[in-house]
């Protein structure tokens, strides 16, 4: 990896953060606040949240095993993967590459910071090599996205050639492993005192249950992660989402409860899905989703639709031509989708 500071726009390496009253003071403890122009009145709606959120990441810390000043919080792992290009591509300048096809946002980060996008093609097994993904990077290359396991794919993306893709890479490689509760492969957030340009994403949004409250974490280098903070709005998670992190991550076990039973339903409904007469292929998963190649998917996610269930329609993605996106529910759920395509 190059040193931090080339990979960093010099602008935000020369940044000097907002200082914020709760940052100023520190330390000492006190009883009565009068530094940030707070109403006195209506408690505890009243003050501003923690902006470092250190008790959310005290939990976090002792589920995920990564250090507290490893961790980033921030409004979704969408505001994590905004905050990568507002860190490291300079506009107009830079560029970043990721595997195709995988979750949008990495793109449209990147169209709106006016990074230039680099999709490299998935091979048929929805795999890629290391070799084929560095040749499409250049001196400009500052970020690679790689998504494991991959949306809308449902599949791991081989680990041996994610590592040499981590050790052959001069820039970031963001590994977003935004499902990996649902998977079986070794996670890379234990790995970062391995690869220095390493992050790794993950949410509360799919194995949490949380999508509601908006919080998304990233794992990085104690250099990346002040970077992070040094960039996101002051108040980036608001109190509310804290506290009920903060109930969820007290009692993880529901968490685990919950994963096995979807688990248990997907290799049901996989199977169910192959006996299927409108259902060509269904693709390996490694997600809480799957990903089936219909006969006819517009026809059949319009039926669907009209029926009052949505799935996603992902025929216009690459690779993805006559496929739906099935995201596992809960038993009934995926009784009414199965009975359904039954009776077309
Ligand atoms: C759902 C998903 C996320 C979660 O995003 P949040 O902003 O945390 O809700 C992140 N990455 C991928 C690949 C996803 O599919």
């Amino acid at each position: 990896m190059k040193p931090l500071k080339d990979l960093v726009r010099l602008n935000i390496w020369d940044l000097a953060p907002y200082s914020s009253a709760r940052n100023e003071y520190s330390g000492h403890v006190a009883h009565v606040f009068l530094d940030a122009n707070e109403n006195p009145y209506n408690s505890p709606f009243n003050r501003y949240p923690d902006p470092l959120q250190l008790e959310v990441k005290a939990l976090l810390s002792k589920i995920k095993g990564v250090p507290v000043e490893n961790i980033f919080l921030g409004n979704g792992s969408d505001e994590a993967i905004d905050l990568a290009y507002r860190v490291f591509c300079s506009p107009d300048q830079d560029n970043a590459v990721a595997i195709e096809p995988t979750y949008g946002m990495y793109k449209v980060c990147a169209d709106i910071n006016d990074v230039e996008y680099r999709p490299v093609l998935l091979d048929a097994d929805y795999q890629i090599t290391a070799e084929k993904l560095l040749s499409a990077c250049d001196e400009k290359t500052k970020l690679i996205w790689i998504c494991s396991p991959n949306n809308p794919t449902a599949n791991n993306i081989n680990r041996e050639e994610i590592v040499e893709i981590l050790r052959g890479f001069q820039g970031i490689v963001v590994v977003d492993e935004a499902y990996s509760d649902f998977s079986r492969q070794q996670t890379f957030r234990s790995e970062l005192g391995k690869y220095a340009n390493l992050i790794v994403l993950n949410t509360m949004s799919k194995a949490w249950g949380a999508a509601a409250i908006r919080l998304g974490m990233a794992f990085a280098s104690k250099d990346i992660i002040d970077l992070f903070n040094k960039v996101k709005y002051p108040y980036n998670v608001n109190l509310l989402t804290q506290k009920q992190a903060i109930e969820a991550l007290r009692d993880p076990y529901q968490v685990q409860d919950w994963v096995k039973a979807i688990l248990n339903e997907r290799t049901r409904l996989v199977c169910a899905f192959r006996d299927l007469p409108c259902v060509m292929k269904v693709y390996p998963t490694d997600a809480n989703f799957f990903l089936a190649k219909m006969t006819d998917a517009q026809g059949i996610y319009d039926y669907l639709v009209r029926m009052g269930i949505v799935v996603r329609n992902r025929t216009r993605v690459s690779l993805c031509g006559n496929c739906l996106r099935i995201t596992v529910g809960t038993k009934s759920e995926n009784n009414e989708l199965l009975s359904a395509l039954r009776s077309m």
